[in-house]
Parts: structure tokens; C-alpha cells; sequence
């Protein structure tokens, strides 16, 4: 017979984590969080670099917790051991690989499917994020160079000359951390980095002045090339430059088929409808974290989200 919950809670990142422990700590008794991969916070684990700085109010979003959850500054590490420990103290019990493929309601009931089993239950927090498809260029990746394309720096090694691309936190960080045993260049369409923090600031402006970083501002890459099996980017001010890596550091794209199955409205830009309380259309159905903001988004900012979700939900 199946199980029924009280909660569910789609995605295990900072969001689904949050909404776990402020289920568990605010009364309610049945909780799963079901995750996709095989561990909680994959956008920390595949996108932060190692030994990353982890800022609570990132990118200049000051933010005041609000729920149960604390959050101070810390590393990439510190956080995945923080949130580690939330999830052993309080006994969260969390379904991994397994990807939910849709939500749908009946009778005042929520089944959700993975491919492998169904749950049903009383109240459903989304809390998927954006990372899960990292965006792209609006150019194509030649297949044959594919390999040498990246969104992360899991494929990066040593010795490289290496293109990343992008104007906020990530990218600065991504290209000083490479410029330390690589040749790189920072390619941004701005001519300024309107949006990073200070402390990129200053590491950006260092890596520059001891010319261990080249920045190539005002321009943008308009294709991509197979030189020789490396990555031969043609810019738009008529320079074509040979890389043997692309980096792409531009952010997520909001999972809108998935959202479209769940039956969620979605508005003019693609972002899904929700009222101050984080509910979407269907009552009961919430949505938390970076899917919940058009733009930026942070842990702090997820863990509040969560906080309100569930208190919303406790008090109908
Ligand atoms: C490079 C980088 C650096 C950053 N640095 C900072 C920082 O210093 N400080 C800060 O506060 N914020 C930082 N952020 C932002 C922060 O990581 C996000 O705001 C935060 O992770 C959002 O949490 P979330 O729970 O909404 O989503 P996510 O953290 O993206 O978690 C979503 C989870 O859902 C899972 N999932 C996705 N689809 C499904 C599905 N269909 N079924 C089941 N599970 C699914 C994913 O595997 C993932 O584990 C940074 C982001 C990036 C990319």
C-alpha cells in the first residue's frame, strides 16, 4: 500500500532542505524529500569550485533568516557538512536517484511520479532550482569540440588556455581560481562588472594588475569553431581567438516542461505563477528557492522562502 505524507518536498538543495527541517520542526510528521541525484545540493556540489568562498548574502542580497535554519559565511565545504548534519539530526528521509517527472492532484491529493514509484501526499514544495540545466550560448557547440565546452569546472585541469564567459560572481571567481595555473581570458559582453561583490572585485582587479588574467570586455563571442580539435571562438569586434576550453558561467534555465506537467502557470517570461506565500495556482502546491526568484536568488534567500512556505502551509 502506498505511503502517504504530509509533505514532499521535490529537490534536496538549500531550498528542499530548508523546507525539510521547518516541516519536521514546526509539527509535521511525514516528510520525504525526493532528489535526483545521488546526494543532497548538487548545484553546491557541481557548480561551486573547491574551497569556494560561500557568502550569506551573496551578491550583495542582504538577507535576514527568518526560520529555524541558521546560515553563516563559510566554504563550499562547510556548507554541504552543514547541511549534512541538518539532514542527520533531524532525520530527514530522502529518496535519491530518483528525478520527479510529474506532480499531479486528485481529490485533494498530491501523486507524485519518478520513474520508478509513486507517492502521494498532502502538501508539495518545489524546490528544483535552475542549475539543473545550465544555460547556454544562442550559438551551437560543434559536437566535435563538445568535450571542451564546460558549465563548470569539473573537466578543467592544468596548463590551459581557457575562454570563460560570463559577468557575475561565478564567472569572476571561476577565472581568477583557473588563472592561477592557467592562461585565461574573461570574456564579458559589458564593459563592467556591474554585479559582483567586493571581494571578487579586488581578486579580479589583482589578477589583472599581476597579468595573471586577461579580461575581454565589450565583446561577444558569436560562434564556435573546430580548430584542429580545440575551441576556436570568433568574436563580434572580427578577432577569432584558438582556446583549448570554453567555460560558460550564465546562469540556469527554469525547467519549464517540467513545471508545464505539474500543470504550474507559467508568465510571460517563462517564470512560474506564485503569490506572496510561495503557493502556485493549486492550492497546496509550493514553490521555493531559485525557481521562486526571476533573477539571482541565494541560500539565505532560499531557507526564508522555505520558513514561509511551510508556515503558510501550517497555518490553513
Ligand atoms: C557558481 C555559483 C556560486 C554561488 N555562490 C553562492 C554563494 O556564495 N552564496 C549563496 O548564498 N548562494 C550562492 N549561489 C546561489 C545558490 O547556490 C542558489 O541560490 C541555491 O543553491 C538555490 O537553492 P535551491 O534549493 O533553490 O536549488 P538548488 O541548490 O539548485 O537545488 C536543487 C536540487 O533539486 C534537484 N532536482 C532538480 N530537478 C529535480 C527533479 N525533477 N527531481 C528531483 N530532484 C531534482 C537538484 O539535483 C538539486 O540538488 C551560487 C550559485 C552558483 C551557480
Amino acid at each position: 500500500m502506498q505511503q502517504m505524507y504530509d509533505m514532499i518536498i521535490i529537490g534536496s538543495g538549500p531550498g528542499g532542505v530548508g523546507a525539510a527541517i521547518e516541516s519536521k520542526i514546526l509539527g509535521l510528521e511525514k516528510i520525504l524529500v525526493i532528489e535526483k541525484a545521488d546526494n543532497h545540493s548538487q548545484t553546491i556540489r557541481k557548480f561551486y569550485k573547491d574551497n569556494k568562498r560561500v557568502d550569506k548574502d551573496y551578491q550583495g542580497q542582504e538577507v535576514e533568516i527568518k526560520g529555524n535554519v541558521q546560515f553563516l559565511d563559510g566554504t563550499k565545504e562547510s556548507t554541504l557538512d552543514y547541511f549534512d548534519q541538518l539532514i542527520d539530526n533531524e532525520e530527514i528521509d530522502v529518496a535519491f536517484n530518483s528525478e520527479v517527472e510529474k506532480i499531479e492532484k486528485k481529490d485533494d491529493l498530491f501523486l507524485v511520479t519518478t520513474a520508478n514509484a509513486g507517492f502521494t501526499t498532502k502538501n508539495v514544495i518545489i524546490a528544483i532550482g535552475r542549475m539543473g540545466r545550465p544555460n547556454k550560448p544562442n550559438y551551437k557547440i560543434p559536437l566535435s569540440i563538445k568535450q571542451r565546452v564546460s558549465f563548470n569546472l569539473e573537466k578543467c585541469s592544468q596548463g590551459e588556455k581557457i575562454v570563460v564567459v560570463g559577468g557575475g560572481d561565478s564567472a569572476v571567481e571561476y577565472a581568477v581560481y583557473l588563472s592561477n595555473k592557467n592562461n585565461v581570458t574573461l570574456n564579458y559582453r559589458r564593459t563592467e562588472f556591474a554585479r559582483i561583490n567586493d571581494i571578487n572585485r579586488q581578486d579580479l582587479k589583482d589578477a589583472i594588475g599581476y597579468e595573471k588574467l586577461r579580461p575581454r570586455l565589450g565583446c561577444n563571442i558569436l560562434s564556435l569553431q573546430n580548430e584542429e580539435g580545440l575551441v576556436k571562438a570568433n568574436y563580434d569586434d572580427g578577432y577569432s581567438v584558438v582556446y583549448d576550453r570554453a567555460i560558460y558561467a550564465i546562469g540556469g534555465t527554469t525547467p519549464v516542461e517540467f513545471l508545464k506537467k505539474c500543470g504550474i502557470e507559467l508568465n510571460e517570461k517563462n517564470q512560474p505563477v506564485i503569490d506572496e506565500n510561495y503557493e502556485t495556482k493549486t492550492d497546496g502546491m509550493y514553490i521555493v528557492g531559485d525557481l521562486a526568484v526571476s533573477n539571482g536568488g541565494s541560500i539565505a534567500i532560499a531557507l526564508n522562502h522555505a520558513y514561509h512556505a511551510v508556515t503558510h502551509i501550517l497555518s490553513k
